[in-house]
């Protein structure tokens, strides 16, 4: 079978490798990929700046976005059927340890790719395989952001940085969770209109000097929580001056630059908070899957385009040039 592996030796890279279909052990099955996500972890992956915890040895396809059907069943499964059709939870707990699909073991950017039962999440028989890949991760970070780690209330005022494949999601999920006024901040026209599409009530510049101002005119007091979905230093500092009493700002985006709090003083005297982000819980995702199969959100917006799987390289060049601006290729074996 084809698959796009990951080969971490001196000199990283991508390449198209034909490889035997793996065989099913106890507690697995064999799923047909039908759609795998390209995510900019991915992009990361290749290019160094993140690396496996937990790979045995220096080959690993990647894919932690996926979607089919189950294909085989491993000795002594009863929990799944030949002709399912699910999403694949982006890991699984091994030891105690979080091992992340298509980082620590083989993804789906293959035809074929193991999973353990318990990882398999029943998707509606009216949700596209290309939308479904992409919810855990994509859908399920925001969203656990949004409702675990900000815990956002209905109408408290927020602010989302960067409105590209989570932030555009946030936007999303936060107009369902009832946040309001929803204001997003992007430096990219073609985003901010998307924010307002998806359902922001104003996108302003982050490069705008007026920025703060226009914040607290639209808000009254500041925003309650805000949320860095860039990963960039100067969001953050951004983002900080802009937050009410009690606000809280959490950081999804990834960055090892330092954050610089500008003035201390009135960080302590407002009790405001920094709270980092990472990932979700399996919970997130089927609570996603059941949101989406009672229409109370939809992705069909999200799928910029679908690409063979051959082209894998490519689609992680336009995502990572943002050609297009995209919120999620999707790669079709
Ligand atoms: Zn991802």
């Amino acid at each position: 079978m084809l698959a796009a592996r990951l080969h971490l030796g001196p000199q990283r890279r991508l390449e198209l490798d034909e490889v035997p279909i793996p065989e099913p052990g106890p507690d697995h099955v064999l799923i047909k990929v039908e759609a795998a996500g390209v995510c900019l972890s991915d992009v990361h992956l290749i290019d160094g700046t993140l690396s496996p915890l937990f790979l045995k040895g220096d080959v690993v396809t990647l894919g932690h976005e996926v979607a089919g059907t189950v294909h085989t069943l491993g000795p002594g499964v009863t929990t799944a059927k030949v002709g399912d059709r699910v999403l694949l939870q982006a890991g699984e707990i091994r030891d105690g340890a979080t091992f992340t699909r298509g980082v620590d073991y083989d993804g789906g950017w293959a035809e074929y790719s193991l999973a353990r039962v318990d990882t398999l999440v029943p998707i509606p028989d009216d949700l596209p395989f290309e939308q479904a890949c992409f919810i855990p991760d994509a859908v399920s970070t925001p969203w656990a952001a949004i409702t675990a780690t900000a815990d956002v209330k209905p109408a408290e005022p927020v602010g989302v940085w960067g409105v590209g494949g989570l932030g555009a999601h946030g936007v999303q999920l936060l107009r369902l969770a009832g946040a309001a006024p929803i204001i997003a901040i992007d430096p990219l026209p073609a985003a901010r209109e998307r924010a307002l599409e998806f359902g922001a009530d104003l996108a302003f510049d982050s490069a705008d000097p007026d920025l703060r101002a226009k914040v607290f005119a639209a808000t009254g007091t500041g925003l309650a929580a805000a949320f860095d979905f860039a990963g960039v230093a100067s969001v953050r500092e951004q983002a900080i001056v802009c937050l009410a009493p009690l606000g809280r700002l959490v950081l999804v985006g990834l960055t090892d630059k330092p954050i610089t709090i500008a003035y201390g003083t009135a960080f302590s005297f407002f009790q405001q908070q920094l709270r980092g982000h990472y990932g979700s819980g399996p919970e997130h995702v089927t609570q996603l899957v059941k949101l989406q199969g009672l229409k109370r959100v939809d992705f069909s917006r999200s799928v910029s385009a679908v690409v063979p799987l051959s082209d894998a390289a490519k689609a992680v060049h336009a995502l990572e040039s943002k050609e297009g601006n995209p919120i999620r290729i999707v790669l079709k074996p």
